[in-house]
């Protein structure tokens, strides 16, 4: 049977429109019409699904996302989530409008991705990071969710077996960033010491050593000690701290840095897209390669409001970066709503102020999973005066669906002939997701699964 949506507003995502009163006509799981006020006012034959105050558009498209499939988890190739947490992951992806995303852990296997797209609605696609030094960062990191089948692959067979991006080339577990503070290095300094120290404080210990940029050169014995001492370490030696945490963080930090640098050679040379990670870490390295220029591909500056770059070093990187054609991902993280790991929105808000400088929003993963969804990006960026309705759900269907082909069949726009995933959410407040259609099939009902609906109907 034919179906009928009737909106407040349809946002097709192209041409930058909204019509106000129109509608969706859907058939055999593809979109048959996208109808102006006066078209979508007319008898139809079939069922009607009336909205009035709701908002019509695509499924949404999230280009950087981590533990959703059983996959090794991140760059770090660390052990997959149970098959418990990648589906709820997956869920609630699709509960917030997300109807495909791109598998950024990046070392799984085709086999791993086309499980968890099999298994759930959501449209899960695999981004590879099978690079050499790649492999090698994840093993000196951690590395104990690769297998034989994960250390044997390439890039160039990810891709003959469709893989769509390479990525993502780089991550804080493998550049000394957050994964380190969290886990790697409190590990280390607990093998060594029996004393547990927190995230925080493990920050400002590398730090001490290693500067915000993980360069040896940054190294402030002074700062050293007094770390040492907030962290209950007073008694440890200094030069023997200097060198546990020299040798827990460093290892990976070089081979990740050499993986970035294979993983854009690929990609240029292959002419398929690539996802970077962009952090204080990577900073000097990301502009070594823009200036380098090189054949023409898609690469896309992940999470460019990272905070371990300042907000002015963010806008000066991703102002380089667009010059030399670069693409720009803003990530929420959880920066609005859960607000564990990131604090400020002041990155977020001098990049999207900005004109034009961030082409793409997602979600990365926050702290366990916990990120903000993808729709709360949408709203706040409406709501912050950065864009308009329509030019923010391009930013999260039609615009990184270009960026990488063979993401999204129909290239998540609402348009005669595309597949029929599509979001109905509140216009007074998007974060109120309504419907969910995926393939034409309602999965989600007022913010639920629709079969989490129908089994307690049952
Ligand atoms: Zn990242």
């Amino acid at each position: 049977m034919s179906l009928l949506i009737r909106a407040g507003a349809v946002v097709p995502a192209t041409g930058g429109v909204v019509l106000e009163r129109g509608g969706v006509v859907v058939s055999r799981g593809r979109i048959l019409d996208v109808l102006d006020a006066r078209a979508a006012a007319q008898p139809f034959d079939g069922r009607i699904v009336e909205e009035p105050d709701g908002v019509v558009m695509p499924g949404l498209v999230n280009i950087h996302t981590h533990g959703v499939s059983p996959s090794p988890l991140f760059p770090s190739g660390s052990p997959a989530l149970s098959e418990e947490r990648w589906r709820a992951n997956l869920d609630r992806h699709l509960e917030t409008g997300t109807t495909t995303v791109l598998s950024t852990c990046g070392l799984g296997t085709m086999e791993d991705i086309a499980e968890a797209d099999r298994r759930h609605p959501v449209h899960v696609r695999a981004a590879t990071a099978h690079t050499p030094s790649a492999l090698a960062a994840a093993r000196a990191a951690d590395g104990a969710g690769l297998s034989e089948r994960h250390a044997l692959m390439t890039v160039e067979r990810m891709l003959e077996s469709g893989a769509v991006a390479i990525g993502e080339l780089g991550g804080g577990q493998t550049l000394g960033g957050g994964g380190q503070d969290l886990v790697f290095l409190p590990a280390a300094i607990l093998a060594r010491t029996g004393r547990t120290i927190s995230q925080a404080q493990a920050r400002s210990l590398k730090e001490s050593v290693l500067g915000r940029f993980m360069n040896e050169r940054s190294y402030r014995p002074e700062a050293l000690r007094a770390a040492a001492e907030s962290s209950g370490l007073a008694d440890v030696a200094t030069e023997e701290l200097r060198e546990l945490i020299l040798k827990t963080v460093m290892p990976s930090v070089g081979h990740a840095r050499h993986g970035i640098r294979e993983g854009i050679e690929l990609a240029r040379m292959l002419g398929v897209p690539a996802l970077v990670h962009s952090a204080s870490a990577s900073a000097e390295l990301i502009r070594d390669l823009i200036a380098e220029r090189g054949r023409p591909t898609t690469i896309i500056a992940g999470h460019v409001n990272h905070t371990s770059h300042s907000a002015d070093e963010a806008v000066e990187l991703a102002i380089a970066g667009m010059e030399a054609g670069w693409y720009a991902e803003a990530s929420v993280f959880d920066l609005l709503e859960g607000r564990e790991t990131v604090q400020t929105r002041d990155h977020w808000d001098a990049l999207l102020s900005r004109p034009g400088l961030v082409d793409a929003l997602a979600t990365d993963y926050g702290h366990d999973g916990r990120h903000d969804p993808l729709i709360a990006a949408v709203q706040d960026v409406i709501d912050a005066g950065h864009r308009s309705l329509a030019e923010a759900v391009e930013m999260v269907t039609s615009v990184p669906a270009s960026l990488i082909p063979g993401l999204a069949e129909g290239g998540a726009m609402l348009r005669a002939g595309a597949p029929a995933d599509i979001v109905i959410a509140r216009r007074g407040d998007l974060r109120d997701v309504r419907r969910v259609f995926v393939g034409g099939e309602e999965v989600v009902v007022d913010g639920r699964r629709a079969t989490e609906v129908r089994a307690c109907e049952g």
